[in-house]
């Protein structure tokens, strides 16, 4: 962030800021962690319930299974739907790692189809083509907030009760654009991730599974503790997925929050879409889907440009990310699934410029103008 004489000309951007974010509830945070340490109870108690219930409430969801991570919802939603070794499941090859790592780590194959070059979100006639009557589920994600479409998947799949899961880890709240549905109506179930840097952010590792389906809801609860019920008695084979009290008191806290969270985030896109419409050769995600909620803003920068226009807004200060500089399908730890780069070229075009700016809630609207001024000087320059 320093300027040619190496001092620093102006305050830096971050990508997001945590304590902008946490300072006006800091106190009713330390009283709810205050709460949790004095209970004595610390996994699996009266906070997760009752954040489970609140979640699953605001969300108009039947039931809320508290969980360790994201990562873990993703995974024991798959076991409780019961994928296991041989089976296929369709999904994108543009996502977080977690999505298509839950699905190896059960000995089932990702079955990849491309993404949409305008969202970046898996391209649903493409996912529907891949499904078969054996497939045994389809997981598709909702990426920086946006809900992916799903019609041409549900028909291709609901008639056979093949179940459609929802990787919503990044897109707590957000509605389906012309239905209206919310996350974790749309599939069998959907994952939540708690990581800090979600729309809700925990402090730590947490997550959660929502679903309608109250069998499913039973069975997440068996998969979380060892598959154990009563104590003891194993069912089934799970793991240890639960979440803790001290993560639950503090993400009740910031729960009531979230819907405003999500309506500045808003505002953020708006004035991105505002100052950046029109720049030459700079793609923007569209801003007409009033039920995104914007977990991120990313712009995709062709030709090349994405790293030095990263390089050019670095030097004024103003952090950016990568999500996610390569495919899911070409990763090393997937080469013997037998996929090749050029398979699938949109996810690959995406990993090559897609660039996320600065967003987050409190972000002022003079960052966001200080923003838009670099990369104008970029692409005009
Ligand atoms: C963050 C994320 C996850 C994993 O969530 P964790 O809580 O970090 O385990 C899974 N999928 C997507 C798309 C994510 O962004």
């Amino acid at each position: 962030m320093a300027g040619s004489s190496g001092v620093p000309k102006t305050p830096s951007i971050p990508t997001q800021d945590l304590d902008a974010h946490h300072g006006p509830i800091l106190a009713a945070l330390e009283a709810a962690a205050v709460r949790a340490i004095r209970s004595g109870r610390y996994i699996l108690g009266p906070e997760v319930q009752a954040f489970e219930d609140e979640l699953a409430a605001a969300y108009g969801i039947r039931h809320g299974v508290g969980l360790s991570s994201g990562t873990d919802a993703i995974l024991a939603i798959l076991m409780a739907l019961g994928v296991g070794p041989g089976d296929e499941v369709v999904t994108t090859p543009f996502s977080f790692f977690a999505t298509v790592g839950a699905i190896v780590r059960l000995g089932a194959r990702p079955v990849f189809a491309d993404v949409d070059p305008l969202t970046m979100n898996l391209d649903d006639s493409k996912a529907a083509e891949r499904i078969r009557p054996h497939t045994k589920a389809v997981m598709t994600v909702h990426l920086f907030g946006r809900v992916a479409p799903t019609a041409e998947i549900e028909k291709a799949s609901v008639p056979f009760g093949i179940p459609l899961v929802e990787d919503a880890a990044q897109a707590i709240g957000a509605r389906e654009r012309g239905t209206g549905r919310l996350v974790g109506a749309i599939g069998r179930a959907a994952a939540l991730s708690f990581f800090p840097s979600k729309n809700l952010g925990g402090f730590g590792d947490a997550g959660m599974a929502i679903t309608n389906d109250t069998e499913l809801a039973d069975r997440l609860r068996l998969v979380r503790a060892h598959g154990a019920r009563p104590k003891y008695h194993h069912e089934i084979i799970g793991g240890n997925f639960r979440l803790d009290e001290l993560q639950a008191a503090l993400l009740r806290v910031k729960l009531p929050r979230l819907a405003s969270w999500a309506n500045a985030r808003r505002r953020v896109a708006g004035w991105y879409a505002q100052r950046l419409v029109g720049l030459p050769s700079l793609k923007l995600p569209p801003i007409d889907d009033a039920g995104c909620v914007w977990n991120q803003y990313v712009v995709r920068v062709p030709h090349g440009r994405r790293d030095a226009m990263a390089k050019a807004l670095g030097d004024e200060g103003i952090a950016t990310a990568v999500y996610y500089p390569e495919p899911l399908h070409t990763q090393p730890c997937f080469s013997g699934l037998g996929y090749r780069e050029g398979d699938f070229p949109e996810a690959e075009g995406a990993a090559r410029e897609a660039l996320a700016l600065p967003m987050y809630p409190e972000l002022p609207e003079s960052s966001v103008d200080r923003v838009a001024d670099t990369i104008r000087r970029f692409v005009t320059g």
